[in-house]
């Protein structure tokens, strides 16, 4: 049985291109960047070549470019970089829906004493700029605020929103994990000081990220150590990752010169067929301004861990935010900040397609979904009226 992959917001396959350009360097090529002899400078030069591509797909130059183990590091350095190059300031502002990179970081820091303000969203997820300009003062060290949402695919208005930060000499980063490679990002028209990437979210490998840091940034870096990336992430060079991700970089940048339409088609199509056959079913979030790879679903009076079981017995791929699925104890931060009720909440799917995902594949999952969400209802032991009772003392439980 084929595997048909729509969790791709979790992690993506490394592209066969990816692989090609790597391979090199886990063989012949295996010199350390950092050595004085033609052998290492050769790997020199490549880290190089990747760098100004990851560059040129966010519109950065090369030298803002820092290569990082992941996503989590680059957010966690993002912060930890702010608040030590300006200890005068003791704020930190963000959303109640980031990752949980930037989430429990902030509460880390909190701990530490910092001031966290978690800025709420509203039931479309959209994000509030009222509630950022009541929380931001002059003891405030960064803003962090992610560019599109990783469970509802939801894009927040970065340029407003910067350019409120900076009018207020306020550092600004973004987690733009979700968002390489699925939209266009020019960081030259973005007031954004800091962004992060994450390569196995755009067909490169996982433990590869990037912090794009905007020259004349005041910057402190996280790993103190040797002097690679210029003093700004020590630690030897992971050139097999950085020269993959640099060619997804190439590649995803070729794929959006083409547009996005095709793969919103596709996720509209699956979206469209699915709320027609499956009564109280209903698409979670803003869908006029959201990624074109992402749908979150909710099959009310359902719950997401069966449907994921059932839908993988016809090797399909897809991801919850009901609690035992997101790896949690508690169903969905970002569900539960977007005030969905615990019905939906524990009978949502998410969807992440990508430029390898087909029409047949859509079609298929159209033809398996629907008996399987009726079949699940049918083995439900409660009313509706119960339903939504039960899960509160299921997640009571959960939490003790
Ligand atoms: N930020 C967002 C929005 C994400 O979706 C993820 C991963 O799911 C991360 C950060 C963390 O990235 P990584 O897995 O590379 O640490």
């Amino acid at each position: 049985m084929k595997t048909i992959y729509l969790d791709n917001n979790a992690t993506t396959p490394v592209a066969p291109e990816v692989v090609e350009a790597m391979l090199p360097y886990f063989t012949e090529l295996y010199g350390n960047a950092s050595s004085m002899h033609t052998f290492g400078g050769q790997v020199h030069g490549r880290i190089e070549q990747a760098r100004a591509q990851v560059a040129e797909l966010i519109g950065a130059e090369p030298e803002e470019i820092i290569f990082t183990g992941c996503g989590t590091e680059s957010d966690n350095t993002a912060i930890m970089s702010a608040v030590e190059s300006n200890p005068a300031k003791r704020r930190i502002v963000t959303t109640r829906v980031e990752h949980s990179a930037i989430l429990n970081f902030c509460k880390h820091l909190a701990a530490k004493g910092y001031h966290t303000t978690y800025l709420p969203v509203d039931t479309l997820g959209r994000f509030n700029m009222d509630a950022l300009l009541e929380s931001i003062d002059d003891q405030t060290a960064i803003a962090s605020v992610m560019y599109a949402n990783n469970e509802t695919g939801v894009i927040f208005p970065i340029e407003e929103i910067g350019k409120i930060l900076h009018a207020r000499g306020i550092l600004f980063h973004t987690d733009a994990v979700q968002v390489a490679g699925k939209i266009p990002i020019n960081v030259k028209q973005l007031p954004v000081d800091m962004l992060s990437i994450s390569g196995h979210k755009l067909h490169a490998p996982k433990g590869i990220g990037v912090l794009y840091v905007r020259k004349g940034t005041r910057f402190c870096p996280y790993l103190i150590g040797g002097h690679q990336e210029k003093g700004r992430r020590a630690g030897t060079e992971n050139v097999a990752a950085i020269v993959g991700l640099g060619k997804a970089c190439e590649l995803a940048r070729k794929e959006l010169s083409k547009g996005t339409a095709a793969l919103a088609a596709l996720r509209d199509r699956l979206e469209a067929a699915l709320l027609e056959s499956c009564p109280d079913a209903v698409v979670n979030g803003d869908r006029e301004n959201r990624l074109p790879n992402t749908t979150s679903i909710s099959f009310e009076y359902v719950e997401g861990e069966a449907i994921l079981l059932r839908l993988n017995e016809f090797g399909i791929c897809a991801s919850s935010g009901s609690a035992c699925t997101s790896g949690s104890l508690q169903p969905s931060h970002v569900l539960r900040a977007m005030g969905i009720p615990y019905t939906a909440i524990h009978g949502s799917v998410r969807f992440s397609l990508s430029n390898y995902t087909t029409q047949k594949e859509i079609e298929r999952v159209i033809e398996v979904l629907p008996p399987i969400i009726r079949e699940l209802r049918s083995y439900s032991p409660f009313g509706r009226d119960k339903f939504e009772q039960y899960l509160c003392r299921l997640d009571a439980a959960r939490a003790d």
